[in-house]
């Protein structure tokens, strides 16, 4: 079930005039974990109050929010459909670690081709999926709608409101949006895109409130799922120090930024830095087979 206690750990740095917290959203749960969660609790009781008994939501293979999805919609009693980027995947007899997990929650997939996937949202096809399979309440890919924003506003507690900046990883923008909602005016919200793309900052816009934030877009290594070996072994360097494991896709890069940021005096003497771990830990499984196959150094879990 849900762990609601997380909690802030300290991380002692090498530049012992910066305070850096981290805030463990990744043990919520193994599968639904950190912002995930967040982003489907209004979403799960709205669809509750509707006669809809199916969740339809979009993703790639290794998707945290398919798994997310698959998991509460099982936990609360709602008919998953998860709409797959990647037609060939249909064929293939062993379904990665993501998708397997998806399954055997009950989530029933349908395997669409990149181009198709690129046009999801249209309303041809989404009639054309209500056609197929009933009537379905509609999650976004990513999960990102007003009700996640709010969602993601319950992040941050009062004991929070201490830190100077407040840091997390970005990949639709709905987390940080609601940690921008969330945040007093005093504080700055660094974003850490995990993907190339100017539209993010038009994305975060429509869901914020504040403009206390910024987007340092530098720590992408090459695009959504580009993986690097330095950021393995950063990764597995981070794991041993600290005993805190970090996914490849999200919260990896992001503390690689901020580690370099530290490291190049970013951050001035005193300041305090509150780290969300949005988690997303259950996609280390499949990344890892990814690297096997290719004879590359794995993540260490
Ligand atoms: C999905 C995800 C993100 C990105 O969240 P957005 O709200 O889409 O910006 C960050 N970290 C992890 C671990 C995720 O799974």
């Amino acid at each position: 079930m849900l762990n609601y206690n997380t909690h802030n750990q300290h991380l002692s740095v090498p530049d012992s005039s910066i305070k850096i917290a981290i805030k463990r959203e990744d043990l919520i749960h193994p599968f639904i974990s950190g912002n995930k969660y967040r982003k489907l609790k209004f979403n799960i009781e709205d669809a509750k109050t509707t006669n809809v008994k199916t969740l339809l939501t979009f993703g790639g293979a290794f998707s945290n929010h398919i798994a997310a999805v698959a998991y509460a919609g099982k936990e609360y009693g709602f008919n998953t459909i998860g709409v797959i980027r990647g037609e060939e995947l249909r064929e293939k007899k062993d379904l990665n670690p993501t998708l397997t997990f998806a399954k055997s929650c009950g989530m029933q997939f349908e395997f669409v081709s990149r181009e198709v996937y690129r046009i999801k949202t249209n309303d041809d096809f989404i009639n054309s999926l209500r056609n197929e399979f009933g009537d379905f309440y509609l999650i976004p890919e990513g999960g990102t709608n007003e009700l996640a924003v709010k969602g993601c506003e319950e992040i941050l507690e009062a004991d929070d409101f201490k830190f100077d900046y407040i840091c997390c990883a970005v990949g639709t923008g709905g987390t940080i949006s609601g940690l921008i909602n969330s945040s007093k005016k005093h504080q700055k919200i660094l974003g850490f895109p995990a993907l190339k793309g100017d539209f993010l900052q038009e994305d975060i816009r429509k869901f914020a409130n504040q403009d206390n934030w910024k987007l340092i877009s530098d720590y992408h290594f090459g695009g959504y799922g580009k993986i690097k070996p330095e950021l393995i072994s950063f990764i597995n360097t981070f794991k041993n120090d600290y005993n805190i494991p970090l996914d490849p896709i999200y919260t990896g890069k992001m503390l690689f930024g901020i580690f370099d940021l530290i490291a190049l005096g970013y951050f001035s003497t005193g300041s305090k830095i509150l780290v969300i771990h949005t988690g997303g830990l259950q996609g280390i499984a499949g990344v890892n087979d990814m690297l096997k196959r290719k004879n590359r150094p794995l993540i260490e879990i």
